[in-house]
């Protein structure tokens, strides 16, 4: 089928979650996509965080390959060759000691959640003081299952489906002083991105972490880091809160963890891990045999490539590189992020979805997120000359508009087309 049809067909039997742009893609290869045409797009978003190693990296492929010849799937009633191997590193990489596995990002924090609770009660039970509120933080994205979708901000991805599970409270993002106003022995937890992702690419400040920590600390409640978006390498370290010198009590993991088969975990301290025990959660495909031979070749890659120094070398660059368009064009207000995890704020939403719109039409791809900001998440892989294409693209189109703005009439409402 091409596109057209597929589109209309997609419009009478899927559910409407997805508007999604008229791009068909049929293959990979490195951090280049290719559409139903044989046109090569390049990738600065991978999958939404997702693809850290790019398309048709020869050790996925191989392990999914090797892997699918032997055991794809055995359920959690018995032992494979997997998740031990997987929780090694992760855990050595961490600094946790306790790994669950399960399928995706919000059942990672689902996992966490549930964690706090049982550990909350099992507190009480120990004669400790601990509630069950939880904190998170205004603009958060944690996911979209009930309770995830509780700790997260905006009030359309909640209210359609109220009530979602209760007792969560929003804490001003970096506010410290909200922060110790709302925390209390109610709370059993605190939800924190260390770089907020869908919010827009904002690093939390380094007082805040570290007061949620000593908050936390004082009552014995968890402290929990979403690194679904930040984790794996992104940022040049292997966790976004290395970057802080902090150790939470709890980590959560999605996005490139298996190189796009899907993929969670969550890791905690043994001391929370206390609280869970046989049959109090779990999964009928969490942790398979093919996942997990797949995280492991992703992990090994990483490691053996120098993948995080090879991503802080080439973040920095990027961002160099971005600071200086945002010197020549006054509609970037803002340039954040670390490593591959950057973002450009512009000061209107109209200006982000048009450049969105352009760097499409140059065979580019980027993500718009919170209105104003356009997300690169690119490849691990990613090289200097790829960073290069996207800033002059990006320069290009900018130029335009300013010409094209300064071109249009005194009353505007003019577009002029390309
Ligand atoms: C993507 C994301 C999630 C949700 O992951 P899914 O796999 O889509 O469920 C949760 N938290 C953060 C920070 C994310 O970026």
């Amino acid at each position: 089928m091409k596109l057209d049809e597929i589109k209309a067909t997609e419009a009478t039997l899927l559910l409407g979650t997805y508007d999604r742009y008229p791009l068909l893609f049929t293959e990979g290869s490195g951090v280049y996509l290719k559409d139903e045409n044989g046109d090569r797009y390049l990738d600065l978003l991978s999958g939404i965080g997702v693809n850290a190693l790019g398309y048709a990296h020869p050790a996925i492929e191989e392990a999914i390959v090797e892997q699918s010849r032997k055991l794809i799937h055995i359920s959690n009633l018995y032992f494979h060759q997997g998740q031990a191997a997987v929780a090694h590193r992760l855990t050595a990489a961490t600094g946790m000691d306790r790994v669950f596995f399960c399928n995706s990002g919000t059942e990672a924090n689902e996992a966490a959640l549930k964690l706090a609770r049982a550990y909350a009660k099992l507190r009480r039970s120990e004669d400790m003081p601990l509630g069950t509120t939880f904190l998170a933080l205004e603009n958060s994205f944690h996911g979209r299952t009930m309770g995830a979708v509780a700790a997260t901000w905006k009030d359309k991805y909640r209210e359609p489906f109220d009530p979602v599970m209760p007792g969560v409270e929003f804490v001003r993002f970096n506010d410290v002083e909200d922060l110790k106003a709302k925390f209390s022995s109610d709370v059993c937890a605190i939800l924190v991105e260390v770089i907020q992702g869908e919010g827009g690419i904002c690093p939390v400040l380094q007082e805040f972490l570290h007061t949620a920590r000593e908050l936390t600390r004082s009552t014995g409640a968890l402290l929990i880091a979403d690194e679904i978006q930040s984790g794996l390498g992104r940022t040049g370290k292997f966790c976004a809160y290395q970057h802080y010198g902090i150790l939470p009590d709890v980590v959560t993991l999605a996005k490139p963890l298996a190189g796009g088969i899907p993929l969670g975990a969550m890791l905690s301290t043994d001391e929370a891990a206390r609280a869970i025990h046989a049959g109090m959660h779990g999964t009928t495909f969490g942790g398979g045999p093919l996942a997990c031979a797949v995280a492991l070749a992703v992990l090994s890659t990483i490691e053996s490539d120098r993948l995080m120094d090879h991503v802080t070398a080439v973040g920095t660059y990027f961002r160099q590189q971005l600071e200086h368009l945002a010197k020549n064009h006054s509609e970037i207000v803002d340039v954040r992020g670390l490593g591959l995890m950057l973002a450009v704020e512009l000061d209107s939403a109209d200006l982000a979805k048009h450049v969105l719109a352009e760097m499409m039409h140059r065979r580019i791809l980027i993500n718009r997120t919170s209105e104003t900001v356009l997300r690169f998440l690119p490849p691990f892989i990613l090289e200097r000359a790829h960073v290069d294409e996207a800033i002059a693209a990006l320069d290009n189109i900018l130029s335009e508009q300013l010409a094209s703005t300064a071109a249009a009439p005194a009353s505007g409402g003019q577009t002029i087309g390309r």
